[in-house]
């Protein structure tokens, strides 16, 4: 396997911004940035505009805690405060989702705070089991298309859009190819390189993401590269995993992650866009298909078989959730998620997290209790 092209997609994905500064510098196109979930990020590539995936920082908060209170999620905090503190001047405007109460009044304050750049929010559909969802999302993506022909002086060509579409379900594809890979051969990509890979796709140029990802999915020799070991194979579910250092406890606990709901992860990478009807309704399509997301409110128990399936089709042996603190929407689900995994005889551990919490020990100590008890079940089988 090719490591350097591993270890340049890793660095991105920790540090995007020196990447970010040459590569605006040489291609001279806008930066738009976006937070999650579920912006249409073919529509802003076809734009001629560069969607960025606002992620949050766990650098110390200073100015966001002026702005939103101490009991926001620490997604939504960071995220304001990477723009306020850190790395705003990189943006030349945004796109923001409005998916739960939070993420509305973050597009309240956005706006007003960054009233000389372009702004967009826009309006996903909150209950996408209604037959009007498809509809709502096809008019946010026709007003946001409208928004940035009129912010650009251009106007998005369908041939546009379907280019773009073809270059994300590329990147999609490419991604599952390589889950596959770690997902058989654990050893061979850790869960961090292989979350970092995909958090790498959401700041990089997207071409240039897929041509990384296909020279080194080609330079994998299986038989050179495989280390064979015994890895309790989990799902993780949640909305992202943050700080990102969770995944080496993972590592370091020999679990290797089969499968996710994960907005930064299989939610992401799972649904390829059908190239059927208008570009427009294609992207709405691939929305309606993709799977449960706490905010999104969708028929009653989505979310549990959707694991409980994830938990049965790759043998795995337990569930790891990472509950982001103060996440209304978490807060809301969780409870009935336990009891319904448990009920089912699937064991469930809950990590709470914080993007700045500075204390992991505990967050490592119990993830590793829980590997060791569910391989010593393993082994009284
Ligand atoms: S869905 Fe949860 S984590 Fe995401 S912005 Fe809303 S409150 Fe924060």
């Amino acid at each position: 396997m090719k490591r350097e092209i591993l270890s340049k997609l890793i660095e991105i994905s920790r540090n995007p911004y020196p990447y970010l500064k040459e590569w605006k510098k040489e291609k001279g196109k806008k930066i738009l940035g976006s937070t999650l979930a579920d912006v249409p990020e073919e529509i802003i590539y076809a734009s001629g505009a560069h969607p960025f995936l606002i992620l949050g920082t766990t650098k110390p908060l200073r100015l966001a805690t002026t702005r939103l209170p101490d009991n926001a999620c620490s997604l939504s905090r960071s995220n304001l405060e990477l723009v306020l503190t850190y790395e705003g001047e990189l943006f030349d405007g945004y796109v923001l989702p409005q998916v739960c109460d939070t993420t509305q009044h973050l597009c309240d304050i956005w706006k007003r705070k960054f009233s000389d750049r372009y702004f967009e929010n826009f309006l996903v559909p909150r209950q996408v089991n209604r037959p009007s969802a498809g509809y709502w999302y096809i008019q946010e993506s026709e007003r946001l298309i409208w928004s940035l022909e009129r912010y650009l002086g251009i106007k998005i060509k369908e041939d546009a859009l379907w280019e773009a579409i073809d270059i994300y379900n590329e990147n999609r594809r490419l991604l599952r190819s390589l889950y596959d890979i770690k997902r058989k051969h654990p050893g061979m990509l850790t869960n961090r390189e292989f979350f970092d890979i995909v958090k790498s796709g959401f700041f990089m140029d997207k071409k240039e993401h897929n041509m990384l990802l296909k020279e080194l999915i080609d330079s994998i020799d299986i038989e050179k590269d495989k280390k064979e070991d015994d890895y309790v194979p989990i799902v993780v579910a949640g909305i992202v995993v943050e700080p990102n250092e969770i995944f080496d406890f993972m590592d370091n606990g020999k679990i290797n992650v089969v499968s996710d709901d994960l907005c930064t992860g299989s939610r992401y990478i799972e649904v390829e866009t059908k190239k059927e009807g208008t570009p427009i309704e294609a992207i709405a399509d691939a929305y309606l298909k993709k799977g449960p997301f706490s905010p999104i409110h969708d028929e009653g128990n989505k979310m549990f078989y959707n694991l409980k399936n994830r938990v049965e089709k790759y043998g795995a042996k337990g569930i790891i959730y990472v509950h982001i603190k103060y996440c209304e929407s978490q807060d809301y689900d969780f409870p009935d998620l336990r009891r319904n995994l448990k009920a089912q005889g699937i064991k469930v551990l809950e990590v709470e997290t914080e993007y700045q919490t500075t204390h992991m020990g505990q967050t490592k100590t119990r993830i590793q209790a829980f590997v060791e008890a569910l391989s010593e079940e393993a082994r009284n089988e």
